[in-house]
């Protein structure tokens, strides 16, 4: 899929994909499954095909999460903790990439915070332009900064490319009034509205990512990746998940 796109093609669909690390474990497992990895990356494969541009932003909850040390008994500083998460979105994006190119993908890995001999620095002129020419850009290491989560990372980095939508890729099946592995009486929702998101504090993202999206009324559609086809219909705009947007039926 080598630069499918003639070069400052800026028509095609622009989406950002954002991938919980728990895309890379099976249930219960910590660390990197690769064929949880190949799996996600055949799905992205078959939707890129249809020629959209996909930037994915890289969780690592699969390895570690900064708040895991906010325990005072911890020697590790809690910032020391987000950085280590950082790093661990960055082993998940090598193993994407990898993935991704032994399909036959042409990608980009990114990363937030400096690794020259790893990956190239995030530059977002240059992550433009490498989308534009139809590569999958991987984008690593959060938003480069600690304390918050690569759903923030998400938002903002879908803000300054300009993507039409943030996909949220989770192992449920969108947004429920409660949460759906605890309550079997938890109800899906279909659509919402930013403010009902927070006015019911339905846990979606980050309050900071969601702020961000209804500020620039960026959608979020949040949807399962584990049901087959779902990454490939989310990405060409069909309705799978919740959509999260500002205006509900048209009002
Ligand atoms: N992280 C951070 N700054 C960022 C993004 C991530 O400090 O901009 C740290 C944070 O500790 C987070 C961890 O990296 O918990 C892994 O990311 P996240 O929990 O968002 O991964 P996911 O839940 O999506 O797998």
């Amino acid at each position: 899929m080598a630069d499918a796109a003639p070069s400052g093609d800026t028509n095609r669909r622009r989406v950002l994909l954002k991938i919980s690390g728990e895309g890379f474990i099976h249930p219960g497992e910590r660390g990197i499954a690769m064929d949880a990895v190949l799996h996600l990356a055949q799905q992205t494969f078959r939707a890129a095909q249809h020629g959209p541009q996909i930037a994915i932003v890289m969780g690592g909850g699969n390895i570690l999460r900064g708040a895991q040390f906010t325990s005072g008994a911890s020697c590790i500083h809690e910032a020391t903790a987000h950085y280590m998460g950082m790093l661990a979105t960055v082993m998940n994006g090598l193993a994407l990439q990898d993935a991704l190119e032994s399909l036959g993908c042409d990608t980009r890995l990114m990363t937030a915070i400096r690794m020259d001999g790893v990956a190239e620095p995030y530059i977002r002129r240059r992550a433009r332009r490498h989308l534009e020419k139809g590569r999958i850009v991987i984008l690593a290491g959060g938003t480069g900064s600690p304390f918050v989560t690569t759903d923030t990372a998400a938002a903002q980095r879908a803000l300054e490319l300009d993507a039409s939508i943030l996909l949220k890729a989770t192992r449920v099946d969108g947004v429920f009034s409660d949460d759906p592995e605890k309550n079997p009486h938890a109800v899906l929702y279909g659509e919402l509205t930013y403010e009902e998101v927070q006015r019911q504090n339905l846990r979606v993202m980050d309050h900071e990512a969601i702020t961000k999206c209804m500020e620039y009324d960026l959608p979020i559609l949040v949807f399962n990746f584990r049901k087959a086809g779902n990454i490939e219909n989310a990405v060409l705009g069909q309705r799978v998940g919740t959509l999260i947007h500002g205006k509900k039926n048209g009002q």
